[in-house]
């Protein structure tokens, strides 16, 4: 990819996979440093999110799934087939957990009719060799130049193989939590960074959202306090952590028009002094 410019751009920013008439975007993110675009999770709304930042698809290189809930990995297939019926001709380098395989391998079956068709047909370069799998694993696992980007394990029960990212240049750190719930380590990995996007929940409207969903018992509340962080909980790792700035997104809940910016703002600023950016589909954070 060819855009000069730093940034994070936060493409879908609700938490979870179900969407709704005027619903945000399940995750995926857009991140833009020392010349190089990685795109982070691809939920559902992920193609139309890179169209809207103006990311030209063939161009497209590196994807990066951070683990195996369907509202970060749902769309990585339909993207790749679209880049590559959009004129991809280079190889994209995807990273993701143990699984992700047999995900692409499944997707690439259930599409087999119109690849080979595509190919034989329209002359289209051979679609397997366009995309390499990688597993993912604690530690640095790129190394581009100017860009290195390390994972750890974070806090996201039952999942095992769970990350969150960091991203450096020599002038820029930019650190992604991922789905976890509050996790220490995150502490020293962001330490000082940027930016910080952590995931985030509203304490208050927790209730509301589980008996909306019509969940008949307590399962779905005892995944979130177990396997997610409150927004407070996000701000008082993000100060111990002295970022400089702090973005909340994977927001739960994201539709509930009892709730809105300010209360977000509100849970972060009590803890935070530093910059806070409350996640929305398209926003752009400059470095
Ligand atoms: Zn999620
Ligand atoms: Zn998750």
């Amino acid at each position: 990819m060819t855009n000069d410019q730093e940034f994070v751009a936060l493409l879908g920013t609700k938490g979870g996979p179900a969407v709704r008439p005027g619903s945000t975007m399940p995750t995926s993110s857009l991140v833009s440093l020392a010349g190089q675009q990685i795109v982070v999770d691809c939920g559902l709304g992920v193609t139309r999110g890179l169209l809207d930042q103006h990311v030209d698809l063939r161009t497209l290189e590196t994807v990066i799934i951070t683990h195996l809930h369907s509202d970060h990995y749902l769309e990585l297939g339909p993207l790749l087939h679209t880049a590559w019926t959009a004129g991809l001709k280079i190889p994209v380098t995807i990273w993701g957990p143990t699984g992700l395989q047999d995900y692409w391998d499944g997707f690439y079956s259930s599409m087999i009719a119109d690849i080979e068709l595509r190919q034989s047909d329209e002359g289209r370069p051979d679609f397997s060799g366009l995309v390499q799998i990688n597993t993912l694993d604690d530690g640095k696992f790129l190394d581009h130049g100017e860009l290195s980007v390390t994972a750890m394990r974070n806090l996201h029960p039952p999942l095992i193989d769970t990350f969150a990212l960091s991203f450096r240049t020599s002038t820029r750190h930019v650190v992604f939590s991922g789905d976890t719930a509050p996790l220490p380590a995150l502490v020293d990995f962001a330490r000082g960074a940027d930016l910080l996007i952590h995931e985030a929940m509203l304490k208050p409207a927790l209730k509301a959202l589980v008996a909306r969903v019509g969940s008949s018992d307590d399962r779905l509340m005892n995944h979130l306090l177990r396997s997610h962080t409150l927004a407070d909980q996000a701000a008082i790792i993000a100060s111990d952590a002295g970022v400089h700035a702090l973005a909340l997104h994977h927001l739960i809940p994201s539709d509930d028009p009892d709730y809105g910016e300010s209360d977000w703002q509100a849970a972060v600023s009590l803890h935070f002094s530093g910059r806070i950016h409350v996640g929305t589909d398209g926003l752009r954070i400059p470095l």
